[in-house]
């Protein structure tokens, strides 16, 4: 039993044939989706998509790149938004200053609008960030200080000190099929060291499929893949990885278990 915390329904590759996707999912053992939003012409969809289907849940926010188109996004948008019984986390949000698609001081200011949102929801946030450690650290722990709320780094590429410092201020981290990559290694050491109870597993789908499926289009039925890799490098069953990775993902996202 596994759940892909992050996935793209919506997106070309997976929207054409979403009822297949999810069939071929199940089959490998998937029993829950978490279906992420990155730009709000989108929330509609995602959200719509979640409805139809009993295991399917979503998030509302703005991906990093949209910043710039989504400067002016208030709390109160993003606060109405979530108040669909299907809406369990908020993202993906944070930093992303290796492709630069929008100007950094506008991503920093919506990253903490959707802490705002967050801390007075109590939905956790989804965190992508990308070259970005100091400032999303610096941001992380600045707004800690004003009021917890809960966060998950997802699709975890990042430096083994960066997963001390978040692991420490009391985030979960969700590992892709990135750490199956041959040139993966700093990763896989960091993947080791992730307390039980804090690691989650997803796909990022439609991108980054993981190994044995590298260059195909990558689909959430794949969190299998990654999910044995894990099991591999922790040495532990992938029923046990599996037991973990659920527990964690309702124990984060207690709103999917209502
Ligand atoms: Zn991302
Ligand atoms: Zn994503």
């Amino acid at each position: 039993m596994l759940i892909d915390s992050h996935c793209h329904l919506e997106y070309e590759g997976l929207v054409e044939d979403q009822n297949g996707v999810l069939e071929r999912a199940r089959a490998a053992g998937i029993r829950g989706f978490l279906n992420i939003s990155t730009r709000r012409s989108e929330w509609e969809r995602v959200v719509g998509t979640a409805a139809r289907y009993p295991d399917v849940w979503a998030s509302v926010g703005i991906h990093p790149h949209e910043a710039d188109q989504h400067a002016d996004l208030g709390e109160a948008a993003l606060l109405e938004a979530t108040r669909h019984p299907k809406v369990i986390g908020i993202g993906e949000t944070g930093l992303d200053y290796y492709y630069d698609k929008s100007d950094r001081e506008v991503q920093q200011a919506l990253f903490r609008t959707h802490i705002s949102v967050s801390r007075e929801t109590g939905l956790p946030l989804i965190i992508h960030t990308r070259d970005a450690e100091d400032d999303t650290f610096r941001i992380l722990e600045e707004e800690m200080g004003k009021g917890a709320f809960p966060a998950l780094i997802h699709c975890f590429t990042a430096s083994a000190d960066f997963g001390r410092k978040v692991l420490d201020l009391g985030l979960s981290i969700s590992i892709s099929g990135i750490v199956t990559f041959k040139n993966a290694k700093d990763l896989q050491d960091v993947v080791e060291t992730i307390p039980e109870d804090r690691i989650l597993v997803e796909t990022d789908s439609p991108f980054l499929a993981p190994v044995p499926h590298r260059g195909k289009r990558c689909e959430p039925a794949f969190t299998a893949d990654t999910a044995r890799f894990v099991a591999d490098l922790r040495g532990i069953s992938i029923e046990s990885l599996g037991e973990a990775t659920t527990r964690n993902f309702f124990d984060l996202f207690k709103k999917a278990k209502a």
